[in-house]
């Protein structure tokens, strides 16, 4: 038989062109590539021992040379079939958890063909070679059915973990698939074209531009493996339940470095962090989480190494390095956190990193994963749903807290708190719900029902006989920054015919530094329309000077632990009494909240406070309960 060459000869050509290719580009080093490897060894191999048992067969050479070069052909072409299975189900994350009925499925039929294929002198089952005569036996036709067993092993894997998968990954086994055996059946047909391994050449091509180089593990500056690594590896430990520990390290002032020392020199700085860190934690992988943050996980024996490893990298930090001549130094936060101790799943786990990375107000140094605030991702989720019911059944209630003027001892002012009591959660409170409502959108409509059911109690009530001059409702940022926020205001307004008077809205310090024109519009258009702006929480965060003169407040409130703090600390006094007498300098009253005792009352009564609000009256009242209250104490 002439045997036709060219496809071998391309193909190998072609991983040549793919072996240089995936030894010149940084790669995380991890089970996937380990088999991309090996599956790319043996699929080299192939058409190399397909052109030399072709050649052995046409010069006729002797027997046992023709029977060892061809039966390795076989093997390792067979090998491909099995190996490339193993790379989908690493890509997978299907491991070691994998049934032993599955494990028996997937090894056995390889096992089975390779037995056969080496004892093949033997028998003669897949070739025979007598008197330089080649003859194919009846095995040859169940190893054409191999590939289509393992082949259809690998996308009926793919499509039941298809979450585990994109679904571009998704396509490019699908394609694997149907060259692969389709070339086969080419070659089975025509057995002097050896068209096979040209076809397995271009489906490694694709593994390589879908799979090994596509990047999304890499961080391109550092080559270090970056935060999607570390979620897959955090995904692939935890479904195959392998306890480990990561250990983070931050740097804490990353913008003051950079500010200081130059981005140049901060980024020199956190390569020869990588370094140190790679020094100490020698064998454990390291990802670059993001600028100013690194990971490290530490498997199985290593684990109980995590405070030595948290020590020695906080000493190395604690000492100034010589980066460009110049000394650098700077605060950090290095942490550690165990699966399956105290993070019980990946969600809690990736909560926990993106918490880690954006945490403020912490001490910098070493800090125990117990003082950072991880989220539970189930709780939030199960909240989110609460939410979505409340919002569908008009369900959240409003309860009022009644504000006393010191100077009559009136209750003239109420603030309206959103109250969401769940069917299957009971009561949350909104210091949980509405940051959560606030990071999903849906603040907006709870926003709106509450002003909504304050209208109604507005206009349902004669505020006046009750002694209340106004009531305040709280506004989110994302509220104010609607276009259409004036709109269902002024809708709202109008249609519960509400005088604008018994209205005030209170913005948080924090949301008072909000830069976009169209918060500043929308405060402006509340003032122009007439309402009343009250600072929320002052005290808790960092008010910008110049936009509180901008934003024209009409009332400071105080917050809760700002008061708190102040009645304790007699040193705060004298400050507090003189930023008082600045605001009402200014022309703004002022509100104390969370008085809780008559101390605290006393105090900030004699230091000229305004009103005062807070449990020492009482905590906010459902409506009625809130009227009742209020009739109770009319003067
Ligand atoms: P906030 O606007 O600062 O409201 C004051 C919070 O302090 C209320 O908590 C109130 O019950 C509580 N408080 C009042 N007096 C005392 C006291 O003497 N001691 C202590 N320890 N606490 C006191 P609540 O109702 O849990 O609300 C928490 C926060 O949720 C509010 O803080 C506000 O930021 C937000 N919130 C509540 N209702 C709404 C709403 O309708 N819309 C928006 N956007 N946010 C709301
Ligand atoms: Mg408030
Ligand atoms: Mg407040």
């Amino acid at each position: 038989m002439n045997y036709n060459y060219d496809f071998d000869i391309a193909a190998i050509t072609l991983y040549i062109v793919i072996l240089v290719t995936f030894f010149s580009h940084k790669h995380v080093r991890n089970t996937n590539s380990k088999v991309f490897l090996g599956l790319l060894g043996c699929c080299f191999l192939t058409p190399v021992l397909d052109i030399i048992g072709c050649e052995v067969i046409t010069r006729q050479a002797s027997e046992a040379i023709v029977y060892f070069v061809n039966n390795f052909y076989y093997l390792t072409e067979q090998a491909t079939n099995f190996l490339f299975l193993l790379y989908v189900l690493s890509m997978l994350e299907m491991g070691s958890k994998t049934h032993i009925v599955k494990k028996i499925l997937i090894v056995a039929p390889f096992a089975i063909v390779a037995l056969v294929i080496i004892t093949n002198p033997m028998h003669g089952l897949l070739f025979s070679y007598i008197d330089n005569v080649w003859t194919y036996g009846p095995f040859r036709k169940v190893i054409i059915g191999l590939p289509i067993v393992y082949f259809g092993w690998a996308i009926i894997f793919a499509f039941v973990k298809r979450v585990n998968l994109a679904k571009k990954d998704g396509i490019i086994i699908i394609t694997i698939a149907i060259i692969n055996v389709t070339a086969r059946v080419i070659q089975y047909k025509l057995p002097a074209f050896l068209v096979h391994s040209y076809a397995v050449s271009v489906g490694i091509l694709l593994l390589l531009l879908g799979f090994q180089l596509s990047g999304k593990m890499l961080d391109p500056e550092t080559g270090l493996a970056n935060r999607s690594y570390l979620a897959e590896a955090a995904r692939k430990y935890i479904y195959n339940e392998v306890p480990f520990t990561l250990v983070m390290v931050r740097i804490a002032d990353y913008d003051m470095l950079t500010t200081s020392y130059g981005i140049e020199a901060t980024e020199k700085y956190m390569r020869n962090l990588a370094v140190d860190i790679k020094k100490i934690c020698e064998k454990s992988q390291i990802y670059h989480v993001n600028n100013n943050c690194y990971a490290i996980t530490l498997l199985k024996d290593q684990e109980i190494h995590a405070d030595d490893i948290k020590i020695r990298i906080a000493r190395d930090l604690n000492e100034p390095w010589k980066i460009n001549d110049i000394e650098m130094v700077s605060s950090y936060y290095i942490t550690s956190v165990s699966y399956p101790y105290q993070c019980p799943d990946r969600e809690t786990f990736l909560s926990y990193i993106t918490y880690f990375t954006n945490m403020q107000g912490v001490r910098y140094g070493i800090v125990a994963a117990e003082e950072l605030q991880i989220k539970d991702k189930r709780r939030e989720e199960a909240v989110e749903q609460a939410i979505d019911r409340a919002i569908k059944n008009k369900s959240f209630e409003v309860y009022y807290q009644p504000i006393c003027r010191t100077k009559t001892q009136e209750y003239v002012m109420a603030e309206a708190l959103v109250r969401l009591n769940d069917q299957e959660l009971g009561p949350i409170s909104p210091a949980e719900f509405i940051p959560i409502s606030e990071s999903n959108g849906s603040i907006i409509a709870v926003g709106n029902i509450v002003l909504e059911k304050v209208c109604q109690f507005i206009s349902n009530n004669n505020l006046d006989e009750l002694g209340l001059h106004s009531v305040e409702v709280n506004l989110s940022t994302t509220q104010c920054l609607q276009r259409n926020f004036m709109t269902v205001v002024r809708d709202l307004t109008a249609k519960y015919k509400i005088d604008r008077k018994y209205l005030n809205f209170e913005i948080t310090e924090t949301a008072s530094n909000c830069e976009p024109a169209i918060f500043t519009d929308n405060l402006a258009m509340l003032r122009d329309d007439g309402y009343h702006l009250i600072l929320d929480d002052f005290g808790s965060g960092y008010a910008n000077l110049q936009r509180l003169v901008t934003n024209d407040f009409d009332v400071i409130k105080f917050d809760k632990e700002m008061t708190q703090r102040t009645c304790d600390d007699y040193k705060l006094h004298e400050m507090v009494e003189k930023m008082q007498n600045m605001f009402h300098s200014m022309g703004a009253k002022i509100v104390a909240e969370g008085v809780e005792t008559k101390e605290q009352y006393e105090f900030l009564k004699s230091i000229g406070c305004d009103y005062i609000q807070g449990y020492y009256f009482t905590k906010a009242l459902a409506e009625d309960q809130f009227i009742a209250f209020l009739k109770e104490h009319r003067k």
